[in-house]
Parts: C-alpha cells; structure tokens; sequence
C-alpha cells in the first residue's frame, strides 16, 4: 500500500462489515442479487417508500426508532418505523383525496422535519415524484424549480409561504395546492392554503403502496449549481436498490445503528442518504434542525452515541479551522465509520480526522445523476488519503479520453488523467434531465456515462480526483489540477481553505490563481502572502505553483457547501456571474 494508506478504525466486537473483502465482492456482486436481497422476491413491482418503510414494520422492526430529530433548545422528537409508516399512508391518501394522480410532481419547502419525511414517502408510496426544494431558497430559484418540476403540490410553512412563495404563486399555473404545516397552533392560515395536519388527521391509515416499477420516476433533484444552472434530474424507484446496496457496502449500516447524515434534503445526499438508504437498513436517523455549529455538532456526535457519520469537506474543513481542542471536549467511543462527499477531500483533512478522532474520513464520489455512491474508499481495511477510493461493486468506472475518430476509450494506463465515465446500467442512474432530452443524450458516448470530473486513476484501482472538466486549467501545454494546488496550499499552518482558478496568460495560456481563506486569528499581509507563495512552489514547483494569491474573507460557495470557481472566474476576468440561485448568502 503506498504511503498515503491509513487504517480505518477496526469493526466493533459481534459487527462484521458488508464488504471485508473488496475483490471477492467486486466479483460476486449483481445488480439482480442486489434487488432480490432488497426485496426478498422477484415481485415486479418496486416502490421506495414501501422498501424504506413497511418492509421494516412487516420484518417486526415497527417499534424501532427511524428518526430522532433535534431542535434548537435540544428537545427531540422521535419517530418509530410504525409511526412513520402511518403518516406516510395517511399522506398517501390525502393526495388521492385532493384529485392529485399518480405520477403528479409533490416538493417540500420545509426545514429538516418530521414533515419532510412524512411528505416524501407518502408521495412516493402513492405513486407520485417527490421533489425537495431547498428552505433557504427565494422567489426567484424557488419560481424557476417549481415552474421547470411543473410541481402541483406543494408542502410548505406559512412563513416561508408568505415570503417566498405568495408573491409568485399567480404564475404558477400547474401549482394546484398548497399545504401549510402550521409552526404553531393558533397560526392563521394564508388565503389559497390548506392545513397540513387536519388533512392529515382526517385521512386512513391504510394506504396500499402504488404498484409502481422499477423504470417509474421517483424523485425530481435539482443539482447545486457548481458549474452553471441548476439540472432537474430525475431517478427512478430502482435508484432504492443501489441506495440500499452502496448504504450497507459503503456506509456499513446494521440494523439500529445509530447514523447521522449532516447534508440537507434539498440536495441529492440528505434523500439518498438522510432518508432513503438508511431506511431500508433499518437504522436510527439522527436529523438535526439547526445549521452547521462546530460545538453542537460535536456534542450531537458524543451524545447521540452516533455510530456512523457521513458530511461534507466544507463542514471538516470548518471544523479544522475550529481547532482540535473543541473536537476533544468530548469523547466518541460509539463512532466507528467517518465518510465524505459532495467536494475534493484533500489529504489533509484525512489525516485530520486522525489526529481529531482516531479515524480517518472514507471519501466517496458520486454526483445527483448517479443517484448512489460509485466510488468510495470502504470501512473494512484502509483509507487513502487524498483519493477518492476505488469503483463500487456492481459499477464499471474508468477514466476515458476521446479518440480521433470521436470515440472514447478507457485509458489503461495509470496515472494518465480523463474523465471519470461509467457504463451505463446500475439502477440509480438518472432517467434524464427536465425538459432537456438532447443534454441527456448528450452525457452519454460511445456505451458511456461522461461524468464531466477528470481523474486519473492509479495501478490499484484507487480514483484520484482533478477537477470538474470546466475547471481545470492548462498552463504552457500543461494540465493543472486545481485540486492538487489547493491540498498542496491546505497544508500551509496559516491555510484554512483554497480555490484556484486559471487566468489568462499571453505566453502560458493560463495562469494559476489562488484565492486563500485563513484560519481564524491569522492576520493577512504581505509577509504571509508571500510565505505561502513560497510554500507552494516548494511542493509544487514554479510550473504549477500559482502566480498570484488573494486573501478571501470567504470563498463564495453554494449552499450546499461547494466552492464555486466559476464564479471566481467570472468575477476576476469581470464576466457575467451567471445563475446565483444557490450561492450561499443570496436571498
Ligand atoms: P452542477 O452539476 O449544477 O454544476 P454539482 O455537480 O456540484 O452541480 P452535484 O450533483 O450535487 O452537483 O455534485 C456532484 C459533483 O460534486 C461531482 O460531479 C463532483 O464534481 C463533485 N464531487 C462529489 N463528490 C466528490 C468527491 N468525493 N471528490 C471530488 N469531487 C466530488
Ligand atoms: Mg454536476
């Protein structure tokens, strides 16, 4: 193993992992076994909330806690399988009460709660597509969404309803009802609304689950919005199967297990795995209510006795700015699996877990149109730092280059950098994108999935990220990784975050520019500027190293926490900044 391997933290006495042994399981591994394990049966019909849900109370595992959720002042409400399985029915038929048909879009504009739950599964046991809106949103991202997902239902708070959606409501032609979950109860309702909970309480709680296939559409995500305007991707209820598969070979969850997925439902990851997932493995949720805070967090982790734990490198990386002290005012002898997605996770913020909870984090790479995970460093055995870990069982992925005659092949020797591309065929896949069939056609070439992220990939199978295809820059012939730049400018003491961008340059073509957030207490001026400059070059070389470096309060990002480089670009080279929708911080 090379010398970036670091071991994950052994399974617990009596828990033996899904996947101990990475080769026996790319070899035995199938897609038919996979749902045929979900299921227990060759019944055509397949339904995630029915998957999710009542195959847990039909098992017996009814009384069992599915969510906990905590608010604010740290009161919890907890949600057992049967509890939920109940409000997802009464759901159910409260669409079909409404005139709603099968197939019809249903989007919450809801906070992290017991709502969301009850809204996204009872729409999908009914046979309708859910879409999560994300709660931050304003009019205008909101209007666009819900225009584009031609949503007829949509399930909201009077707040947010006042504020966001009222004043747009009348140029939404195909919006036919819309639901308040009252925060309180002696709350007036707006005009055009309906109660939530009194449809609910007038409703049955028996609901037979829709026989809806595998090829039927299920879920409507919009992506983040890193590289351009937001896509409308839809998967279909078979996305369960790899949802289920990858929750137990890449997350290893066991039956009651105690799991926290910290990404909102209005993104890909907080449904596939804040709520789908999970449910099938027949977990404990924890969901918290509240927004990112380093001391919270780390108590929830303490607590809760959370035993696995999955986020994102912008929450690490703010919590390494935080500093250890805080990470170690508490003890997690329960937590036995850290994992990442969403962003590059350099090397640094690995070894940082290490050093934090004597566990590195297991990075994982998928993307809202791959609708699971596809390539991820496992539980059993060892991490590498600073790679985003190895093909899933059950998925063919390569790093490919287009040929002259316009083909693509699959670069087989390592280290070369493509882009990262998948054979089509692993049931998560996105069935296309909203009302643009020819982009859909467009990301697939040659009998593959085109990613748009280049990697290269290393004599053991391990994927080593580079950088989104429209971020990568080309320096004097050469292709620079912003990624390897950035880890390389993370490992400077001073260095809380990076984002770097190319700039034109008469002789190189581009030049690297590097825009640096400090940690916090570290002033900014020249003397530093020019020490991490020269840091950079150390480990980088004069060739790659960047030319310039700005300090940045706070790198623009989207709302799910992703640096938005081309927004960087944009401002730097004095271009229109595009589609804001889901940058952090816009209204
Ligand atoms: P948009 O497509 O609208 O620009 P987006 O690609 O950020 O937004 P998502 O589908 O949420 O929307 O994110 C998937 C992308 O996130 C991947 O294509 C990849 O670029 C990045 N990503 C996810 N996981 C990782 C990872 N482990 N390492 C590096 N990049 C990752
Ligand atoms: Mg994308």
């Amino acid at each position: 193993m090379s010398e970036h391997s670091i071991a994950s933290r052994a399974a617990p006495p009596g828990l033996s992992h899904h996947l101990a042994d990475y080769a026996a399981a790319r070899r035995s591994f199938t897609w038919e076994h996979a749902r045929l394990a979900l299921t227990g049966g060759s019944d055509p019909r397949l339904n995630i909330a029915y998957e999710a849900v009542d195959r847990q109370v039909q098992r017996g595992c009814g009384v069992w806690l599915a969510a906990r959720f905590i608010d604010r002042a740290g009161v919890r409400v907890d949600l057992t399988y049967s509890q939920l399985q109940r409000s997802c029915a009464r759901f159910a038929n409260v669409l079909g009460a409404l005139g709603i048909g099968r197939g019809a879009a249903v989007a919450t504009l809801l906070g992290r709660t017991p709502e969301l739950f009850t809204v996204a599964l009872g729409a999908l046991k009914a046979g309708n597509v859910f879409c999560p809106l994300f709660s931050a949103f304003g009019p205008e991202p909101l209007k666009t969404r819900l225009m584009l997902g031609h949503i007829q239902v949509l399930v909201t708070t009077a707040t947010f309803y006042r504020r966001k959606v009222e004043g747009i409501r009348a140029l939404l032609g195909e919006l036919r009802q819309v639901l308040i979950v009252r925060e309180d109860a002696n709350e007036a309702l707006p005009a055009g609304t309906t109660d939530f909970a009194e449809l609910l309480r007038e409703a049955s709680e028996l609901f037979q689950t829709a026989a809806t296939r595998d090829t039927d559409v299920a879920l409507l995500h919009f992506t983040s919005g890193t590289t351009g305007m937001p896509k409308g991707v839809t998967l279909t209820h078979a996305a369960v199967i790899a949802q289920h598969a990858t929750s137990e070979l890449v997350l290893d969850l066991h039956p009651q297990e105690v799991y926290w997925c910290t990404a909102d439902p209005g993104w890909v990851t907080g449904i596939a795995y804040g709520l789908i997932g999970p449910l099938t493995c027949a977990v404990t949720m924890i969901v918290d209510r509240e927004e990112f805070d380093p001391q919270r967090w780390y108590q929830i982790l303490a607590e809760e006795h959370v035993n696995v734990w999955y986020t994102a490198p912008t929450a690490i990386r703010m919590l390494m700015k935080a500093g250890t002290e805080l990470t170690r005012a508490h003890q997690y002898p329960h937590l036995r699996l850290m994992a990442s997605v969403g962003e590059p996770l350099n090397a640094e913020a690995v070894i940082w877990g290490v050093q934090a909870f004597g566990q590195p984090f297991h990075d994982t790479w998928w993307q809202t149109e791959t609708g699971a995970i596809m390539i991820a460093n496992f539980a059993a055995g060892e991490v590498v730092a600073g790679s985003m870990g190895r093909a899933v069982p059950g998925i063919d992925a390569a790093v490919v280059r287009r040929t002259a005659a316009g083909g693509i092949e699959a670069i087989d020797s390592p280290d070369e950098v493509g882009e990262i591309a998948l054979r089509p065929g692993w049931p998560s896949m996105f069935s296309g994108y909203l009302d643009n069939p020819e982009r859909y056609r467009a990301s697939f070439h040659d009998g593959w999935y085109l990613a748009g992220d280049l990697a290269r990939r290393d004599r053991e199978g391990y994927f080593w990220f580079i950088g989104r295809a429209d971020d990568v820059i080309k320096s004097s012939g050469h292709l620079i990784s912003p990624f390897e730049v950035e880890s390389a400018l993370m490992q400077h003491p001073a260095v809380a975050q990076a984002a770097v961008i190319g700039i034109p340059d008469p002789i190189a073509g581009q030049a690297v520019k590097a825009f640096v957030e400090l940690k916090s207490g570290v002033a900014p001026d020249e003397a530093l500027r020019l020490k991490i400059l020269g840091h950079a070059r150390h480990l980088l070389g004069a060739a790659v190293a960047p030319r310039e470096i700005a300090f940045s309060q706070a790198l623009p990002r989207t709302r799910s926490g992703k640096i938005m480089r081309r927004l960087l670009r944009a401002r730097e080279l004095g271009l229109p900044e595009g589609d804001l929708s889901t940058l952090e911080g816009e209204p």
